[in-house]
């Protein structure tokens, strides 16, 4: 096993490094503290520090000579898209770079005919789909923030509609890559299927920024179905609820989307989007897709088994108005909460579990945040056996720590049940402390010897995603 080495930065050796970049990129390189402090930190986790400067990239040559600067002089680098990620990503040491890619925004191809386009990684999923527009085409992997497709690929993100469509992983079939020392690489192809070698491709996605930095991005496109339908059913208990999502899953029901929102994330729903038509009660969302026979055979499948768990009817939302209120509602549910305790912490836990345990996950979950007496909202992506539980704490240490603990305690429950601690948000500073629980000490050492391999002077987001690299943090 490979250990990672450290070598302690001095704001001397950064400033010579500025001094450089400067005079290759210009105004590309920004010092305003402003600038900094917007990339000090992403959403949720409170972590922050300033990076030394913020590189806005334009190229991908662009963020080949950034590396290679910072490489030679052994500065840390944390690529930041968008800044939506919720574990603390790209909180950055100290003394290091932020690398801002949403410059890098142009769509450089679309294969209509073979349902695949190449983006810069600087893209976000909404431009990417209102340039697609006339094509019959969209991509849709949807995460809630306005998030970069790099970003989103270093995640290995998800959303309501991998369900149907899948997650990143399924939905990236090739990369450009800078490495750790400015060499540029290409991985995968056009071609959906290849076995040819180690599949570098799905090792970039989910890297977190630790391995390399995505320029580029071939992606999957899909077509837009014929007929889209929503619907929601309200209950009057979380389990029949669960159970009826499970059951759709399970009768093989091709659905679009299916989500779900607990009694307490629907108080702060109906209050913060307006749904004034609907009960602060568990509720499924539920959206079908296909041919209009198709979409009526799962419809009524669908029915039936909300019918036989006790939903209390279904509700219509067939308008795109009406659609889009609904998933727009479902989107902003993490603001909802906030709304609910202006000034209190949010922490958003993400387990999934095998579709067969989730039932028995979330009522346990629901049974903790009780005993807590901590309050939390649950929501989640229910056909995929993943929901979050958004903790709010007030802002004192205690606080904080009692929130943490309900955290550990659900993490716990979900890796019991042959779990995941994280679905879709990623591991960052957040998650460090459950890797070794879930994925054993020998497969950590052969991650950090990938590490060692291709980031050898470890300056790629140094001290997230491998437990062992948290001394680095200033
Ligand atoms: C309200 C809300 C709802 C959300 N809902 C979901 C959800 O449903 N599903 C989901 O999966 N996530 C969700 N997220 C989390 C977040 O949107 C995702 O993690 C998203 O993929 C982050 O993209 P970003 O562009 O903001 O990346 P950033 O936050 O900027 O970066 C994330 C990580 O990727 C690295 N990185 C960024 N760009 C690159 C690049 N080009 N090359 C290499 N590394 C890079 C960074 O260093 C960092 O480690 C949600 C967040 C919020 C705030």
């Amino acid at each position: 096993m490979q250990n990672i080495s450290f070598v302690p930065q001095t704001a001397e050796r950064v400033a010579a490094v500025l001094a450089q970049l400067k005079d290759y990129l210009g105004e590309k390189v920004s010092t305003n503290h402003a600038v900094r402090e917007a990339h000090s930190r992403g959403e949720a986790l409170d972590l922050a520090c300033l990076p030394a400067a913020v590189v806005f990239a334009e190229t991908t040559q662009d963020v080949s000579t950034v590396l290679a600067l910072c490489h030679g002089a052994y500065v840390p680098v944390v690529a930041f898209g968008a800044g939506t990620s919720v574990e603390g990503h790209v909180t950055p040491p100290a003394h290091a770079l932020s690398l801002d890619l949403s410059r890098m925004t142009s769509v450089l191809q679309v294969n209509a005919a073979d349902m695949d386009c190449r983006v810069q990684a600087g893209l976000t999923r909404q431009d990417l789909n209102t340039r697609l527009r006339d094509t019959g085409l969209f991509f849709p992997v949807d995460p809630g923030g306005e998030a970069t497709l790099g970003g989103m690929c270093a995640t290995r993100a998800s959303g309501t509609a991998a369900v149907h469509y899948g997650t990143m992983k399924e939905n990236v079939l090739g990369l450009t890559v800078v490495m750790a020392n400015g060499e540029i690489i290409k991985t995968g192809g056009r071609v959906r299927k290849s076995s040819t070698g180690y599949d570098l491709t799905s090792l970039f996605v989910g890297s977190e920024g630790t391995l390399g930095i995505i320029t580029e991005i071939q992606l999957r496109l899909h077509g837009i179905p014929e007929q889209l339908s929503a619907a929601i059913c309200q209950f009057e208990n979380l389990e029949d609820a669960v159970r009826t999502a499970v059951e759709v899953i399970q009768a093989g029901v091709p659905i679009a989307r299916v989500e779900l929102m607990d009694d307490v994330q629907m108080a702060a729903s109906i209050r913060y989007s307006g749904l004034d038509e609907l009960r602060p009660l568990t509720t499924l969302f539920f959206e079908f897709a296909g041919a209009p026979a198709s979409v009526r055979e799962q419809v009524d499948v669908t029915q039936m088994l909300a019918r036989d768990n006790n939903g209390l009817g279904f509700a219509w939302a067939d308008t795109p108005d009406e659609r889009n209120r609904l998933w727009k509602a479902r989107h902003n549910a993490f603001w909802a909460v906030k709304a609910l305790r202006p000034g209190a912490r949010v922490i958003s836990t993400d387990c999934i579990v095998p579709i067969s345990r989730l039932a028995e996950l979330i009522v346990g979950v629901k049974a903790d945040i009780e005993a807590s007496g901590l309050q939390a909202a649950i929501l989640g992506h229910v056909g995929d056996g993943n929901f979050h539980t958004l903790i709010m704490t007030d802002d004192s240490p205690e606080g904080y720590e009692k929130a943490l603990e309900l955290d550990r305690r659900i993490v716990a429950r979900a890796l019991g049940l042959e779990g995941s601690c994280s679905g879709e948000h990623g591991v960052g500073l957040g998650k460090l402390e459950f890797l070794e629980r879930e994925h054993g000490e020998a497969s950590l050492g052969v991650m950090r010897t990938l590490k060692v391999a291709m980031d050898p002077r470890n300056i790629l987001n140094p001290g997230k995603l491998l437990p062992e690299g948290l001394a680095y943090i200033g």
